[in-house]
């Protein structure tokens, strides 16, 4: 099951990947508001094992210390996102909210598989996209058919690459060599805006697209 809760100012999506069994899952990208999200977890019975974050930016990491604390559970980013996490000017709060840090617990990379203690059928697979940041991942499951795919791609558009660690050219090759590869109905749901899927995407968003 997968649900999106979309929180603070920049309207950020978090979302929970949740075994409908065991009611156990992970939270990707608490980025604000993390009283809101705690309530709803501990509403809806949640057991979160793991708190998985898409890229450094400080609208996908803002409620990530509070639900750490909160839950007492490892945060997982990519081996690239160590400095994001602990910088302020490259996580961006120093420019838009107000600086802060934190660290991760643990990282991951390429192709390594996050997989849920209560329920192993239940993984995702890391797919590393930097150029919106050098860190940038997306969360696949082919049992679910979704990724989570942060600020790589969004409906008719990609992430922005003027940001530090920004490579618009990167991006758009990673996105064409690692995510238009994965089936046409997988369900792309990014950090912003709406959900998409792998088939429009190749087939109509303009990125990829320029003789529309
Ligand atoms: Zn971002």
């Amino acid at each position: 099951m997968i649900v999106n809760m979309t929180v603070g100012m920049i309207q950020e999506h978090t979302y929970f990947f949740i075994d409908e069994t065991t009611k156990h899952g992970f939270i990707v990208d608490p980025g604000d508001e993390g009283k809101r999200i705690l309530k709803y977890i501990q509403q809806e019975g949640f057991v979160i094992e793991k708190i998985l974050i898409t890229h450094g930016h400080f609208d996908h990491i803002g409620a990530v210390s509070y639900l750490r604390e909160a839950l007492n559970v490892p945060v997982v980013i990519h081996t690239e996102g160590k400095k994001y996490l602990e910088d302020a000017s490259l996580n961006l709060s120093f420019s838009f909210q107000g600086a802060f840090t934190l660290k991760a617990d643990e990282y991951v990379n390429e192709g390594d598989e996050i997989t849920l203690a209560a329920n192993p059928e239940m993984k995702l697979t890391v797919i590393h996209v930097p150029g919106h940041t050098l860190d940038g991942v997306a969360f696949y499951s082919s049992k679910e058919n979704v990724a989570f795919v942060g600020d790589i791609i969004f409906e008719g558009s990609v992430g922005r690459s003027d940001f530090p660690g920004g490579n618009g050219a990167l991006l758009l090759q990673g996105i064409r060599e690692k995510i238009f590869i994965l089936p046409d109905e997988t369900v792309l749901c990014p950090g912003h805006g709406e959900p998409t899927t792998v088939g429009k995407e190749k087939a109509t968003n303009p990125y990829f697209n320029m003789d529309l």
